[in-house]
């Protein structure tokens, strides 16, 4: 525990975590390999202690965009496999190749860099290759991916050990979509394999694909929403209640009770609020969301919910009104359960128009996490 630390805090329910790892593994079927995503620092939830938590369980990968996060992990003595999606630079190859990540490619370029530092440290290296099924996101498109795995599979000091894309989906239309790519994807694999080219790792389908239990001839599948008990927006169906969130409490201590002027607070608050106000140490560098349109955020105090009555760069400013006898030092549940009342990330979501991801991306690493052993 960081000493120096701000006093808001984040617990993460490694057991949580567990029981998701578990649904999504019943669904997938044990034969599939399963890559976790561990993008943006583990989805907001810390990417070293989820990965901890991740490589004891019979994961065959973790994918992330982050070469700062890839290297901390492996600081932290993570030997997993560890793929690179992109986000980083051709000079950086060599510190992905020095520790020990498979890079990812999808253009001549980045093919010829990959083979070049390969063949500077004199040792084969297994690369991915990301096709682009039409999200327009990074890729070889669907149509030329047949000839660049090709020479890939050609060139000197490379091996492709897998071909993945993505095809996530949040509608209806957008699954028929995904299915319809799918078919192309699923394609280009048997054309390969005509060829003789059989990658160790295939992948399409991530969190949308497995929650739609859509069929694939992939051998790997790469999930993140669910792992965390995040639901992609819009998918919301009965099978997505198998899946709790591993973000269980985010609190912060009453550091001051105070008094609201009533003249004043019309203008320097947002709604009404009451003559008692409690401070906490938690405002809009430690990400707090601005409210849109008619909502308002809430806390929880002694088991009561209370409005957010305003929020500052360092703190934010509560409606104590409805508390008998607030307390310093009494903690706000600001996401969590406190008697019968409960604030979700999806709740915060709802207030501030946005996904619970993008939610879950404002709360700045500055909040301690505090890992709940499963
Ligand atoms: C992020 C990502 C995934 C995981 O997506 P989720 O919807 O979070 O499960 C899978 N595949 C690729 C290529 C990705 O970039």
């Amino acid at each position: 525990m960081n000493e120096y630390a701000r006093p808001s805090r984040m617990k993460v329910d490694l057991g949580a975590l567990a029981r998701n790892y578990a649904v999504v593994r019943s669904r997938t079927g044990a034969n599939r390999k399963l890559i976790a995503s561990i993008k943006g620092n583990a989805y907001g939830h810390g990417a070293v202690e989820i990965a901890k938590f991740l490589a004891a369980q019979d994961v065959f990968g973790f994918w992330t965009g982050s070469l700062a996060e890839a290297r901390e992990l492996r600081e932290a003595g993570i030997t997993t496999k560890i793929i690179m999606f992109g986000g980083y630079r051709e000079d950086q190859i060599p510190l992905l190749l020095a520790n020990d990540l498979s890079p990812t490619v999808f253009d001549d370029r980045g093919l010829a860099a990959v083979a070049a530092a390969a063949g500077s440290i004199g040792r084969e290296i297994s690369l991915y290759v990301k096709v682009d099924a039409g999200l327009g996101r990074l890729g070889v498109s669907i149509q030329t991916a047949f000839d660049f795995v090709v020479k890939a599979s050609q060139t000197p000091c490379v091996r492709v050990e897998g071909v993945y894309t993505h095809l996530p989906f949040n509608s209806d239309p957008g699954e028929q979509w995904a299915k319809a790519r799918y078919a192309l994807f699923e394609k280009l694999l048997s054309d390969l394999a005509r060829r003789g080219i059989n990658p160790d790792i295939t992948q399409v389908w991530g969190s949308s694909g497995v929650l739609g239990g859509l069929p694939d001839i992939c051998n790997a599948v790469c999930v993140g929403h669910l792992l965390y008990g995040l639901v992609p927006a819009g998918l919301d169906c009965d099978a997505a209640q198998d899946y709790v969130p591993i973000l269980s409490v985010l609190s912060a201590p009453i550091v001051h009770i105070g008094s609201v002027d009533q003249s004043l607070r019309a203008s320097a608050y947002r709604g009404r609020g009451g003559c008692s106000s409690g401070v906490i140490g938690f405002g809009l560098c430690d990400g707090v969301l601005r409210p849109r349109g008619e909502h308002k955020f809430h806390a929880l105090v002694h088991g009561r919910r209370v409005p957010v009555i305003g929020t500052s760069l360092e703190h934010s400013i509560l409606d104590l009104d409805c508390i008998d006898s607030p307390q310093i030092g009494d903690q706000a549940i600001l996401i969590g359960h406190a008697g019968q009342e409960e604030i979700t990330v999806k709740d915060w979501a709802k207030w501030c128009d946005c996904t619970p991801l993008e939610v879950l991306m404002s709360l700045s690493k500055r909040t301690t996490v505090e890992y709940r052993p499963a």
